[in-house]
């Protein structure tokens, strides 16, 4: 079995597409990362990223014996993070089974939300009439969802975790209009955080760097470059408040957290890539093991060794 955490990015830009001739290097979708642990696949959040990704599973089903099953995690329900689930191939197939999870205020609210999305005044096919076998649930932050032999289940985060499961876990963020899940993605001592939507607090967000601590990979948002996000961009007006952090507010919070590697997310869509690479450079001056995310690009993170795994156990709990 392949036990290395793969991550893949298929949308790295915030708020609405941006297509074109100027954003070719990083991309122009809509959020949506791949976090693959094994032969188990975890998709964060339905930008329209999702779109060619469902294309890729499908190819990737096709030369398997197994049925498609994939876990799709939404950070929070806004419309950039929900676009391209309509277009997701495998949920109109009647073979395949998708583990939906997403923040709300009843165990109904994604479910709703994804009903919404699909009325029939918005959209030709119903949430129902998608053929593919769907659990959708809304989870908190005192629960932990597991994937292992067992298949994939709730449960409380004052359970321990055994060593060998694929546990995510959720941090609640109010840094962001409606709020935020975090979610940390832990596998054989190997942990992916994901923290899209999120502005940085003056003097960092502390929670959140308790959360993200000793990840090998933060994906951290970094919509707006210090002038921007100041007002000082001409034609731009000032975006404190919005919910979305500056390059430097993301390379503290890596710092802060003492993770491994930080990748830039959510791009502004009106930056093209000149710009996007000046945010890369800005948070390099305060972490220097960053990277602007874009389309395409793929990390993978060789399991730890059985006794750091151990006590990397230890430290978490
Ligand atoms: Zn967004
Ligand atoms: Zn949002």
């Amino acid at each position: 079995m392949d036990r290395n955490l793969m991550v893949r990015f298929w949308g790295v830009r915030g708020s609405h597409p941006a297509p074109g001739a100027g954003t070719i290097h990083y991309g122009g979708n809509t959020s949506c990362v791949e976090v693959r642990a094994g032969e188990r696949t975890i998709v964060l959040d339905a930008g329209t990223g999702i779109i060619p990704l469902g294309r890729e599973l499908m190819r990737r089903a096709a030369g398997g014996k197994s049925p498609l099953e994939v876990m799709l995690l939404f950070s929070h329900l806004h419309h950039d993070h929900t676009q391209g689930f309509p277009f997701f191939v495998p949920a109109y197939l009647p073979g395949a089974r998708l583990h939906i999870f997403g923040p709300g205020g009843t165990p109904e609210t994604v479910n709703h939300v994804l009903e919404h999305n699909q009325s029939p005044e918005t959209f030709p096919v119903s949430l129902r009439d998608m053929p593919s076998a769907k659990d959708i649930h809304s989870v908190r932050d005192t629960q932990v969802i597991l994937w292992d032999e067992g298949g994939v289940r709730v449960v409380s985060s004052a359970e321990p975790v055994a060593e060998e499961a694929l546990a995510i876990r959720i941090h609640r963020s109010h840094a962001h209009p409606g709020g935020v899940h975090v979610y940390r993605i832990g596998w054989l001592g190997r942990s992916v955080v994901y923290a899209t939507d999120t502005e940085g607090y003056v003097g960092i967000d502390r929670r959140l760097a308790a959360f993200a601590r000793d990840a090998d990979v933060l994906i951290h948002d970094a919509q707006y470059s210090a002038a921007h996000y100041r007002g000082e961009l001409a034609g731009f007006p000032s975006t404190q408040g919005y919910g979305h952090s500056t390059a430097a507010m993301a390379g503290e919070l890596a710092a802060a957290a003492e993770v491994g590697e930080l990748i830039l997310f959510h791009h502004d869509p009106a930056y093209a890539d000149e710009q996007v690479s000046v945010q890369e450079d800005a948070a390099k001056e305060i972490f220097p093991e960053v990277r602007a995310g874009f389309e395409g690009l793929e990390l993978s993170l060789l399991p730890l060794e059985r006794a750091a795994v151990a006590s990397y156990g230890a430290r978490e709990a």
